[in-house]
């Protein structure tokens, strides 16, 4: 069983997951066990899930602070899934502990405020964030996109933010709790850090919007009708991880204030301080940089985060690079495969894209395929599978980039032809 996990997914991945679920809740669980009076202790168990729906709460908190640090070892992308399986995890630790333990008076309205808050905000996030569910139940891809109308995605992940509530709620909960309150080093312990965890959020979200860096938009253009290139200058950050991605807000233009990824789509001092970014209109944002990307726009520079150089390095140094990209998907890629383009390492770029203009950065392509070691293949319209299947590569790693439909066909494929998914990375740019 240990041996399938670790080769389906890396051991970082792994211990991660494990620290999240099970050992950070634990040392919180260790004074009711030691000090609970007798008359209590039948109550242990639905105690323990409490507290760890408790912990697994504030640590969605800490992840939607998106560590830099945890980003360079499981990708936003898995601090993203890793928030999401503790919230509703949460959730149904929640359901037992209500549902066992009966509570009487303040503790009850606030225990009950907490819960039913939580179902709502889970609710939300698993029908219009997590994009796996509408795959498994694929009428709520319709509820959704009727629901978009009111609830567009920058409202939903603001909205979401409604956690902080429960957390404080389900924290006057427990200290409300009459055998409960009396285990003073308990409470303190758990008041001391939900209150460090706050104050962490509200400092990080403080700090993204006032101390973001500073860059300024140095030209614009409009690759197709749907694709607009733009070249930012932020001498505040001149380095960064190939494949890296920032997040952006322009905090002077109307409506475009919240802060999206995009992928830096060039190397550190190829254009001088700048980044490059090619964006592809998708929603309410990127339409709206589409239209008004023009010189001299402030854009506040948030990161960077991203893994590809990471991923890369953490596996043989000669092992050949299959890539499969779709459309805008390409971004990262262009970084990465020049940065290795010294190395003679056998390297085979599979790019498609639904229309020609779409075929972002042909030209730099066909100039870094001049060697021998490096091969793209480039279409209009997706390769078939066995096309793609005939890239898979002995003691290869693959890259995928692109749309989160494409990512899941190309990992099915890998996976039933063996490839162990630890050999694979992946960052889907929407769901
Ligand atoms: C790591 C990464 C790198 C990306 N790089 C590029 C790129 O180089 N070029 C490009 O055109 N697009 C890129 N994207 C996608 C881009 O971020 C979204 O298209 C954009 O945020 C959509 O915002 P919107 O307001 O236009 O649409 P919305 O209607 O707000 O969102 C449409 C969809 O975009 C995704 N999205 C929106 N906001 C966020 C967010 N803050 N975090 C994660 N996903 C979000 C969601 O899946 C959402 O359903 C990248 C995404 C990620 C996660």
């Amino acid at each position: 069983m240990k041996r399938i996990a670790i080769r389906r997914f890396p051991i970082q991945a792994v211990l991660v997951w494990a620290a999240a679920l099970v050992v950070v809740p634990m040392p919180f669980t260790a004074i009711p066990w030691a000090t609970l009076g007798p008359m209590y202790r039948s109550m242990l168990t639905p105690i323990t899930a409490g507290i760890y729906a408790y912990i697994w709460m504030l640590e969605c908190v800490w992840l939607g602070c998106r560590p830099r640090w945890l980003d360079r070892i499981i990708g936003l992308p898995g601090i993203y899934v890793l928030h999401g399986v503790l919230g509703t995890g949460a959730l149904a630790l929640v359901v037992y502990h209500q549902y066992v333990l009966p509570s009487f008076g303040p503790a009850k309205t606030t225990g009950e405020i907490a819960f039913w808050t939580l179902v709502g905000i889970v609710a939300l996030a698993l029908v219009m964030m997590a994009g796996w569910l509408d795959t498994l139940v694929p009428p709520l891809a319709t509820v959704r996109s009727w629901l978009e109308r009111v609830f567009r995605h920058e409202f939903t992940v603001w909205l979401h933010r409604i956690v902080l509530v429960a957390v404080v709620l389900a924290c006057l909960h427990f200290n409300l709790v009459f055998y409960i309150k009396d285990l003073t080093a308990f409470i303190v312990t758990m008041d001391v850090t939900t209150g460090l965890v706050l104050a962490w959020y509200a400092w990080v979200k403080l700090r993204d919007r006032m101390f973001a860096a500073r860059g300024k938009v140095v030209s614009a253009r409009r690759v197709s009708n749907d694709i607009v290139e733009i070249l930012v200058d932020c001498p505040a950050m001149h380095s960064w991880e190939y494949g890296d991605f920032v997040f952006l807000r322009l905090p002077r233009e109307r409506g475009m204030h919240g802060s999206h990824p995009f992928s830096i789509a060039n190397l550190p001092g190829e254009h001088g301080d700048a980044m490059r970014f090619a964006v592809r209109i998708n929603g309410d944002f990127t339409e709206r940089l589409y239209r008004t990307a023009r010189a001299g726009m402030r854009v506040d520079v948030i990161g960077p985060f991203g893994m590809y150089e990471r991923f890369i390095a953490r596996h043989d140094a000669h092992a050949p690079i299959v890539v499969y990209a779709g459309g805008v998907g390409i971004t990262p890629i262009i970084p990465t495969i020049m940065a290795l383009s010294g190395t003679n390492r056998p390297v085979t770029v599979m790019y498609t894209a639904k229309r020609a203009d779409d075929l972002l950065y042909a030209d730099e392509l066909r100039k870094w395929s001049a060697s021998e070691a490096h091969t793209p293949h480039m279409q209009v319209g997706r390769w078939s599978k066995t096309e793609l299947a005939e890239q898979i590569t002995d003691g290869a790693i693959y890259l995928i980039a692109g749309p989160s439909g494409m990512i899941r066909d190309v990992r099915r494929m890998l996976l039933r032809h063996g490839v162990p998914g630890s050999r694979m990375f992946y960052e889907p740019f929407t769901r």
